[in-house]
Parts: C-alpha cells; sequence; structure tokens
C-alpha cells in the first residue's frame, strides 16, 4: 500500500496550462502512467462568467496584478487553475511568424524547428482546438477598430480562435461561443487515458532521488500537507516566471529566468457617441497587423470591471458604471527586445521579477498611442481615456501632443498578458537553458514543456506557438524512448 503522501509514477507533469495539459494527455495516450500536478483549482468553465470579478478572484494568480519591478513596473497577468491561462485568455490564435522561426534557428541553434518541420504540429493543434473564425459579425467594439484601420489604409483583420460554435436559438447571434481551453480538450482526454491530477498542490522543490528518478515535493494548499512525488521524469509547465522559480529554488540548470520576455502593452478605454458595448459582448476579435512585430493593436475585453481597470489612471473609474454601453478597451502591443531576470528569494514563496523596458520601448509607445488614437478617432470615438496616470481625456487629434508630453516612464501603465522565454530552447549552451526539444542541458529526464521554452518573444498571441512546441517536444521523447 502506497502512503497517501507518497506516489510514485512514470511521469510527473507540473502545472497544467497549455504546455502541460497537452504534455500529459499525449503521455497518458502513449501509455504512460502520468501524475498532473496543479496548483490552483479544478473548476469547470462553467463555474463563472466568463471575464467577471469573480474569475479573476477564481483562476487568476494574484486576482490578475502582478507587479514586475523596472522603471516603470510591468503588471502582469497569469492563469492559476486546472488549465492555467487557456481558462482566462480570448483565445486568439496565431502560429509562430516564419521570421521569428528563421531567428530562433540562427540566434539560438534551435534545430529542427523551420516552417516546414513545424507545419504538421500546428496544423495538429489547429484541428484538436477547433481553432476557426466566427460564422456571425464580429462584437461592434471589435468592428469599431477594424473600420477605423481600414479607412487609414491600414492591414486589419479577424483573427482565429480556439472556439466551437454550437447553434442555439436563445442566443442573439443563433450560437453558443465555447471556449475549447484545457478543461474542454487535453484534460478529460488526459483523464480518460488513465491518468491523474493532482490540483490545488504546489510543487516546491525537485530533488535528485534514488535510481535516478526525481523527486517533486510539493504542499497541498488547503491542508498544507506535504506530498512526494517519485517519478521517472519531470516535464515543468508551470508557465514562464514559476518554472524557472521552481528550478532557480532547487538549484537546476543553467542560463534559468534570466532571459525573460513579454510583450510590454498599453491601453486606452474609448467613449463612442453611440452603444457599442452589451452584455452578450463577446470577445473582441480584431488585431491590426500593419506595422506587426514592432506594434500591433487590437480590441480588449471590455466587461465593467475590465473598463473600470482601464479608467483607473484617468481616476474617473467610476465612470465606467454610467458609461459603459458606450465604451470599449483597446491596447498596443510592442515587440521589445528587452529581457528581464527572476530571482528566488529565499523565505518567500514569490519570485522578485526584474523587467527594464528600453529607451526605444517608449518610442514605440508614442507611436502606439498615435496610431491607436487615430484609428479610435477615424471609427467615430468621441472620448479617448489613455491610462497614463493624469492625463485629461482627448477628446481631438489636436489634443495628441497633450498626451505624448505625458508619456513618460514614471506615468505609464504599462501591463502585459504574454510571458515567455526564461528558459530558452537551442544548442547553443551560453545562453539557453533547454536542448532543442526542452530537455534540460546536462540532466537527463528533466524536460520543461511550456511558454518558457519559446526562444524570444514571438510578436503574436503565444499560446499557439506553446501548443505547437509542446506536441513536438512530446513526440521526440515518445520516439527516443521507443529508439532505446
Ligand atoms: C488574460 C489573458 C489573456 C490571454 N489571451 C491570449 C490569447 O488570446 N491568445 C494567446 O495565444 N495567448 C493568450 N494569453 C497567453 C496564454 O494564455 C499563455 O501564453 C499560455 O497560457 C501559457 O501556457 P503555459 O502552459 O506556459 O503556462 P500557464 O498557462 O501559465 O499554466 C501554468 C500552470 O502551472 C501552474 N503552476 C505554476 N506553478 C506551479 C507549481 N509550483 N506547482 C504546480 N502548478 C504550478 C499554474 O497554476 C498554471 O495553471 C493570455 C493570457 C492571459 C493571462
Amino acid at each position: 500500500m502506497q502512503n497517501d503522501s507518497r506516489k510514485t509514477c512514470e511521469v510527473c507533469v507540473i502545472g497544467s496550462g497549455p504546455g502541460g495539459a497537452i504534455t500529459a494527455a499525449l503521455l497518458a495516450e502513449a501509455g504512460m502512467a502520468v501524475i498532473l500536478l496543479e496548483e490552483g483549482p479544478f473548476l469547470s468553465q462553467e463555474t463563472c462568467a466568463p471575464f467577471s470579478v469573480q474569475e479573476m478572484t477564481m483562476k487568476y494568480r494574484n486576482g490578475g496584478i502582478t507587479p514586475a519591478f523596472g522603471k516603470p513596473k510591468v503588471t502582469y497577468v497569469e492563469g492559476c487553475c486546472v488549465g492555467g491561462g487557456s481558462e482566462i485568455n480570448s483565445g486568439l490564435y496565431h502560429r509562430t511568424p516564419p521570421a521569428v522561426l528563421e531567428s530562433w534557428q540562427k540566434e539560438f541553434a534551435l534545430k529542427e524547428a523551420s516552417v516546414q518541420a513545424m507545419e504538421p504540429y500546428f496544423a495538429r493543434c489547429e484541428a484538436e482546438l477547433s481553432v476557426s473564425t466566427m460564422p456571425y459579425s464580429a462584437p461592434a467594439p471589435s468592428l469599431k477598430l477594424h473600420q477605423g484601420a481600414t479607412a487609414l489604409g491600414w492591414k486589419s483583420m479577424e483573427i482565429p480562435r480556439w472556439y466551437k460554435y454550437e447553434i442555439d436559438s436563445s442566443q442573439a447571434s443563433g450560437y453558443l461561443p465555447v471556449r475549447q481551453s484545457m478543461t474542454r480538450t487535453f484534460i478529460p482526454r488526459f483523464l480518460a487515458a488513465g491518468g491523474t491530477i493532482i490540483a490545488d498542490t504546489k510543487a516546491h522543490r525537485l530533488l535528485r532521488g534514488s535510481n535516478a528518478t526525481w523527486e517533486v515535493n510539493a504542499l497541498q494548499k488547503k491542508s498544507q500537507e506535504p506530498i512526494n512525488i517519485s517519478a521517472e521524469h519531470v516535464f515543468i509547465c508551470a508557465g514562464a516566471i514559476q518554472t524557472p522559480l521552481l528550478l532557480l529554488r532547487s538549484h537546476l540548470g543553467s542560463n534559468v529566468g534570466r532571459s525573460l520576455q513579454l510583450h510590454p502593452t498599453i491601453k486606452i478605454t474609448a467613449e463612442f457617441p453611440e452603444v457599442i458595448n452589451t452584455k452578450d459582448l463577446g470577445v473582441p476579435v480584431h488585431q491590426v497587423k500593419e506595422f506587426s512585430p514592432r506594434l500591433s493593436f487590437g480590441c480588449s475585453i471590455s466587461s465593467p470591471p475590465y473598463l473600470a481597470l482601464g479608467l483607473l489612471e484617468s481616476e474617473r473609474a467610476e465612470y465606467a458604471a454610467v458609461a459603459s454601453q458606450r465604451m470599449a478597451n483597446y491596447y498596443a502591443m510592442i515587440t521589445s527586445s528587452a529581457r528581464g531576470r527572476i530571482s528566488s528569494l529565499p523565505g518567500y514563496d514569490d519570485p522578485l521579477v526584474r523587467y527594464n523596458l528600453q529607451e526605444n520601448d517608449f518610442r514605440v509607445f508614442k507611436e502606439g498611442f498615435t496610431k491607436l488614437s487615430q484609428i479610435l478617432f477615424e471609427s467615430g470615438a468621441v472620448r479617448l481615456f489613455p491610462a497614463v496616470q493624469g492625463v485629461a481625456p482627448v477628446s481631438s487629434p489636436d489634443e495628441l501632443p497633450r498626451l505624448l508630453a505625458s508619456v513618460v516612464p514614471s506615468k505609464t501603465n504599462v501591463m502585459t498578458i504574454h510571458l515567455f522565454s526564461a528558459c530558452p530552447m537551442g544548442e547553443d549552451k551560453s545562453k539557453c537553458a533547454l536542448n532543442s526539444f526542452g530537455q534540460l542541458h546536462d540532466l537527463k529526464n528533466l524536460y520543461v514543456n511550456d511558454s518558457s521554452m519559446l526562444c524570444s518573444a514571438p510578436g503574436v498571441n503565444p499560446q499557439g506557438s506553446v501548443m505547437a512546441f509542446a506536441r513536438r517536444n512530446v513526440l521526440h521523447f515518445l520516439e527516443s524512448r521507443r529508439k532505446a
């Protein structure tokens, strides 16, 4: 009989986001005995309304706001539940752009990552997640962005998403959109293949066990009881911040946590003269890619709590309650070459995350504020509330110089929902933590298979890249075992 606090398996996967869920499912389906350890709770999508305050409390780490220290600080958002970020995100799907794959091969000596080599992994993920465009008209705030950009002659498009659209006559559109998050896709597949999930349990340290096994020391969050898992192989998939933290805390690996990248993002809340934002708004789907990868624009979640957050810097958060039906949030996202650092602080659970934007990034932010304002005024916006401290709303393009004068590090609210690259893959051991297929250099049977492994910022929404590389690496692992 096995003691409850001691478990044994062939593979322990730590973290059940898009990287961990696909890893665990494919391994279990290949017949391996897999334990999937997840710090957050196991909740169905129906537990709370999407994009609600309740969702932030139940499924986000720290309620959704954690700072990376720098000038300015960058607030970042992480999911913390079974399914990770896939349970709370917008589902916007991109493949890794060809130029990015090329740079990863050249700069990091990443093997087998050409467009042709990656094609089957992207194609399979797209089929399994039902990646598709909407069968009905996009939400009004999304169309506003598209119309404004198109009128200016800038490339704007609907981005496909991992959603299924079930026919439902009770919906205004005639369809019920269902997000194909991990709890809808790879988690049920994992369970059906005989896998075991241990939720509400956090891995704290990894140690070398006897007979070349790995020991995962974990703590159940509610009871504070320890669980120790002995595994032949460990895949760490705890996300771009927590994966390097676990490795640093365990004193494992090199080039870990020193090369964090993210997509720094600034926001504008726009007010229109007419109603554009209704209760069943759903997820905006257009992005302006004319200036990508340097600069991209999109419309963000615009439910009342998100509108209130968007108006905080202009000290008019309460205005969201009055005008929310005429308002929506928009963003400008940049690709920065800055690299941040994650450190483990003795005695503390949370890491110290440092990220300093580069001087040029603020020039790109100013361009972002200018171009996004142009798009929004072109599409009929009457007032813009930029997320810059103390700046009064902007009511016409003539007022843009006043806004731009205030876009300085001490006043600009910078955030991100896209984090990666703190344990990059590749054969160049001077900068990579992992080999080309995710194994830690010189550490047998220990892998990273989540957003940390991406070599640099992809310049597009990252989950498609995370899942395609995770699939590729698991299949490579299984093939290597078969050959051995
Ligand atoms: C609000 C929001 C919107 C987004 N929108 C999009 C989008 O539209 N399109 C897109 O492509 N991407 C989007 N993203 C990004 C996308 O969700 C992430 O890139 C993706 O989830 C990363 O997957 P991952 O497996 O690396 O990590 P995560 O999804 O972060 O999963 C890691 C999991 O590991 C768990 N964990 C962490 N530490 C431990 C530990 N010590 N022990 C046990 N478990 C642990 C966490 O609780 C979490 O569940 C969005 C992200 C957010 C936050």
